[in-house]
């Protein structure tokens, strides 16, 4: 896949002028014309929401017009060749065109006139909507593959989404069945708790901006209103987004405030625009759609019955109260869901109802259900009350056996892909990871490497006379002394010897609870970002990890109730996460994100290499430890203190398992 080139600042003499075009401010010109017979320009800055109806309405042109078609080949500054393709279609700002890089792939090229692009803030949000666009990572978001430019042009290369959108689905199909909406509707949660978890707001969501792909699968594009918010409890001000779909909250403007309930509002919109065929405020006047929705004013027509499961769900998120609209998870907990669920999206749908949905069995339906929402990252613990669930089937699969001597025989899972390491030591309330997806590999990759290759320039340099001042200072690192793997439901958990305690969550997000402190960190993944770090108050968790704090502070008591230690606590000097696992008949193996390797071998011991390689520690079933320098180590052929069976075997499985790690990844 093409890496993404950052996007050339613009300057005013590369612009192509032509014309005095006003941008469009706040809102966006809607695509949804079937549904916005009036052209909207744009919201008043502050309620009441105003437009003077007796002003003669003057038809602005749309920014997207200024957008040339692009010449048949575009080449980038790095010297890549796309072919220009067909018109795929026009937004408010960006008209797309298919484009063929030189191996055939076929892309989606949003091209953005930069004529369009004539003032500071216009410039600031293109590239906001690019640095947005270009840090997700999900099943049912619009891929984003690259950003170029030529002298007219801005493109922001996608991936190509040919089936067009939910919109003119709807459109050719008036009406959608009550199966298929449950669908779509899994998909487009699974996106949105994706963006969510990264403190993304999309402002923008409505049936035109959701794609479907090659195999029908739903794709959240155009970011272009899009925001990042910098703390949970922050809200934004900025009156955005299509009348339709617009949440009674943004109405309100400079007074309330909005934030991520606002795309809640808008699953509600689409969901009902879906099943009755026309969204609930619709109105020729734009004032009286945002009349309506500051009233919620609203009815289920008799002549498009919709079951009572879906008006339930729909009531409650167009909630006129932003904290009354249901969670994501709690969205999927609704009876509307446990109605008959498809196992896909037929092409069929794009122009007619597939035959047969009405009759999946329930079973059938559950299973449908639960794959669905496990491809588009939705883990939920089938319970409400995970703790509950979490205590009993502790109970019942006999704790002991979870032991951390028991290492379960030909479980070679890989958890969590990628941490920065050099970022995680710090402390800060929020830390940016920055770091594109290959700059964070390539330095895991160094880590692994630089430890290997230590390892094994020491075992040929053991013979060697050694001088005692390059020999590395050693102190002993900080350890897992305690761990439970529950990743088949939850996670896998662990107790530092500095008391912290982490839980790596199956959607490869890490919680960590400091000891003794009023702080937890919250690690977030980021696939193509690397981490963001985010401190966090014990006293006043987001509300979105609460059961995750739960589950942490379970594992918790039980680790400190049925486990023993593996070593006794250390002060705590700095923050360690683990950042991935392995595990083979033989040992466990933690990476750290300090860059250390703990391997926990079946027999007890324990070793664990730091300083990139120079220092080992043994951990001894009875919790002696001893840190020396590695190559004292293989010059006598054990640790000095206390001997350990099989040492120099060990190490070498240390060392393999570490050059795998190494050549594994550079090569990925
Ligand atoms: P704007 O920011 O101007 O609203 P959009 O991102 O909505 O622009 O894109 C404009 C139009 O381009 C869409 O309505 C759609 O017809 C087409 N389009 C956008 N992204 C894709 C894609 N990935 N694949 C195919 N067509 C696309």
């Amino acid at each position: 896949m093409s890496r993404a080139q950052p996007l050339q600042p613009l300057n005013n003499t590369q612009l192509n002028n032509r014309g005095n075009i006003t941008p469009i401010k706040g809102v966006r010109r809607s695509k949804e014309n079937q549904f916005d017979p009036v052209p909207v320009h744009g919201v008043p800055a502050a309620p009441p929401v105003a437009v003077a109806a007796d002003k003669p309405k003057k038809k602005k042109e749309k920014l997207s017009a200024l957008c040339k078609t692009p010449p048949s080949i575009v080449r980038t500054r790095n010297g890549r060749d796309y072919r220009r393709g067909n018109f795929l279609g026009e937004g408010g700002f960006a008209r797309c065109f298919q484009m063929k890089d030189a191996s055939g792939q076929i892309f989606a090229a949003k091209t953005v006139a930069k004529a369009s692009i004539k003032n500071e803030k216009t410039k600031t949000k293109l590239l906001s909507e690019i640095k947005i666009h270009k840090s997700l990572k999900h099943a049912n978001i619009v891929n984003f593959i690259d950003c170029f430019e030529d002298d007219v042009n801005v493109y922001i290369l996608l991936e190509i989404c040919p089936n067009q959108s939910l919109m003119e689905l709807l459109k050719t199909r008036k009406r959608v069945s009550e199966p298929e909406v449950r669908y779509f509707m899994v998909q487009i949660i699974g996106a949105i708790k994706y963006l969510h978890s990264r403190r993304v707001i999309h402002r923008d969501l409505k049936l035109g901006n959701i794609f479907f792909d090659p195999q029908m699968n739903l794709k959240i594009g155009d970011f272009g209103l899009a925001s990042v918010l910098p703390s949970l409890d922050s809200r934004k001000y900025t009156i955005c987004g299509t009348p339709n779909y617009i949440a009674p909250e943004v109405l309100g403007g400079k007074n309330t405030g909005h934030s991520f309930e606002v795309d809640i509002w808008a699953i509600g919109i689409m969901m009902y625009a879906l099943l009755v065929g026309k969204p609930p405020f619709q109105a020729k006047d734009v004032q009286v759609i945002y009349e309506r929705i500051k009233k919620t004013e609203y009815a289920f027509p008799a002549d498009k019955p919709i079951s009572e499961e879906a008006k339930v769900l729909i009531k409650d998120l167009l909630s006129l109260n932003p904290l009354n609209r249901p969670t994501i998870d709690e969205i999927l907990n609704y009876d509307w869901f446990k109605g008959p669920f498809p196992d896909k999206t037929y092409e069929e749908s794009l122009v007619s109802t597939p035959p047969g949905f009405g009759k999946i069995s329930k079973t059938q339906s559950s299973i449908n259900f639960t794959n669905t929402k496990s491809s588009a990252g939705i883990y939920t613990p089938k319970n409400k009350n995970p703790v509950e669930i979490l205590r009993s089937d502790l109970q019942s699969e006999q704790p002991k056996s979870l032991l951390p001597q028991s290492l379960s025989p030909n479980d070679t899972r890989n958890k969590y892909e990628e941490v920065n390491p050099s970022v995680l030591g710090k402390s800060n309330r929020r830390v940016n990871f920055n770091s594109n997806y290959s700059t964070t590999i390539k330095r895991l990759n160094q880590i692994c490497f630089e430890t290997y290759q230590n390892m094994r320039r020491l075992e040929y340099s053991k013979h060697e006379q050694i001088v005692s001042e390059e020999l590395p200072r050693c102190e002993n690192p900080i350890l897992i002394s305690k761990w439970v793997d529950y990743s088949n439901k939850y996670g896998f958990s662990y107790q530092l010897n500095n008391d912290d305690i982490g839980v790596l969550f199956n959607d490869e997000n890490t919680i960590l609870k400091v000891h003794n402190g009023s702080k937890f960190m919250e690690l977030i993944y980021h696939e193509n970002e690397g981490w963001t770090c985010i401190e966090n108050s014990i006293h006043h968790p987001p509300s979105q990890v609460k059961r995750q704090l739960e589950i942490v502070d379970f594992f918790a008591k039980y680790m400190n109730s049925n486990l023993s230690k593996v070593s006794e606590n250390e002060d705590r000097k700095e923050t360690v996460f683990l950042r991935r696992y392995s595990r083979t008949s033989d040992y466990i193996m933690f990476e750290m994100t300090n860059g250390n390797f703990q391997f926990n071998f079946k027999d007890h011991h324990k070793i664990c290499v730091s300083k990139s390689g120079l220092a080992i520690t043994h951990i001894s079933p009875s919790r002696i430890i001893q840190t020396h320098p590695l190559i004292l180590v293989l010059k006598e052929g054990n640790f000095p203190v206390e001997e350990v069976p099989e040492c120099l075997e060990k190490i070498n499985v240390i060392k393999e398992a570490i050059k795998r790690k190494a050549f594994k990844d550079s090569s990925a």
